[in-house]
């Protein structure tokens, strides 16, 4: 028996049926310029309007604090480019991060060392967690920007951000963090959280590709990427994508909605498979057992090949990854396992299993099945196995 099952919600997600039916109403019926002055237009406004008041809603921000951006990605580039610029003009041109961010931050913030910044990437422990001693430590005179990321998309570990948020707050210096996988999946209250600017991409939580938003708490100056009309307050020129806009305000309005019964939900399917592939030999989980993404497994498994267990498993259906879709197509291991202390020949042997809201029983242990097959067949045709059964390789798992 063959399942389908996608298991890779942390690439990107399926659109749920409330964001379908709001961007084809807004495509068929609301088409209008959101700038025009018609009736047509101002529908669109409309909905644009009340589209940033139900976002800011779920986050505890003010409507105005909200932009529209095409992703999670230019959400990122923007709030980072924005504090730098700020920073700059005060003379303040150090900014810290972390080792295991998004490469739309970590390439930032490589581009800003280049124009004369100095980055900070604070070691991220083998539990994927930041310590925020370590942060507060890393402060300095010059330091104009922190941004760390809410829940990390590989490994699934949630920072302490409110903690992080309330020492950058204590030595006055802007806090971003890229919630891109925390937003629609975990509570957050920039106000609480202590979040001066936050990144968000629809396509994360049941949304369309291709839109997402930026946060940025009032009196940040934003630095526009795009130039031209008026849009957004002039800081992100472009006719607005109100049909995507809509279809993201829908999807999150009910991701937030069911944010509880989800979580309980995908949480204990998650904790049985970490235990079942907690029973494979020379395996190990990736990243603190608790404090993760309820739907995110990552798993590392000695003496084989990510890719030839992606492969595999496609063939039973199983959707998943080896660390991030943008890593994948390359040779390089993820910087993120790397980041938490891997070593390179075992961080090429890594799962990523990211079960969504819909996942079953049945499915959970179908994936366990199979996982556990697919890698006891790996290994079985596998020299560096071979190598490591005889002793002639130690084992480090
Ligand atoms: C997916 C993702 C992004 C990029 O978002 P896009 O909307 O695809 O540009 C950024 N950061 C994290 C943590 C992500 O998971």
């Amino acid at each position: 028996m063959t399942m389908t099952i996608y298991a890779d919600n942390a690439a990107t997600t399926k659109p749920s049926q409330a964001a379908i039916d709001a961007m084809l109403t807004c495509l068929r019926e609301q088409y209008g310029n959101p700038s025009s002055l018609y009736t047509l237009g101002q529908q669109a406004k409309e909905i644009l309007e009340q589209a940033r008041e139900d976002i800011a809603a779920v986050i505890n921000a003010k409507p105005g604090e909200i932009i529209f951006t095409s992703g999670g990605s230019e959400a990122d580039n923007q709030a980072i480019r924005s504090c730098a610029e700020l920073g700059k003009k005060a003379g303040k041109t150090h900014i810290i991060s972390t080792a295991f961010e998004h490469h739309a931050v970590l390439h930032t913030l490589q581009k800003l060392e280049r124009e004369g910044f100095t980055v900070t990437l604070l070691d991220v422990h083998e539990d994927g967690l930041i310590r925020p001693e370590e942060l507060e430590a890393a402060i300095r005179e010059d330091t104009c920007l922190v941004t760390i990321m809410f829940a990390n998309n590989e490994i699934g570990t949630v920072q302490p951000i409110r903690e992080l948020g309330a020492i950058c707050r204590c030595h006055g210096v802007l806090f971003h963090t890229d919630a891109v996988q925390a937003t629609g999946h975990l509570p957050i209250d920039v106000v609480a959280d202590n979040i001066d600017l936050l990144s968000a991409s629809a396509h994360k939580f049941h949304g369309p590709k291709g839109i997402g938003f930026l946060y940025a708490k009032k009196g940040v100056r934003l630095t526009n990427l795009i130039e031209g009309g008026a849009q957004e307050r002039g800081k992100r020129a472009g006719t607005e994508n109100v049909p995507a806009i809509a279809g993201m305000a829908a999807a999150l309005r009910e991701s937030a909605a069911h944010m509880s019964e989800n979580t309980a939900h995908v949480t204990v399917l998650r904790n049985r498979l970490i235990e079942g592939l907690s029973e494979i030999p020379h395996a190990a989980l990736n990243g603190d057992p608790e404090k993760r993404l309820p739907g995110n497994v990552n798993f590392c498994f000695e003496g084989i090949e990510g890719e030839s267990l992606l492969l595999l498993l496609d063939d039973r259906g199983i959707s998943a990854s080896s660390g991030s879709a943008c890593t994948s197509g390359s040779l390089d291991p993820s910087h993120v396992l790397l980041a938490i202390g891997r070593v390179h020949d075992v961080a090429h042997g890594s799962l990523r299993l990211t079960i969504g809201e819909d996942a079953t029983a049945e499915e959970i242990e179908y994936i366990i099945q199979s996982v556990k097959d697919v890698v006891s067949y790996l290994r079985s045709i596998s020299p560096i196995w071979r190598d490591l059964t005889a002793g002639k390789k130690n084992f480090i798992l």
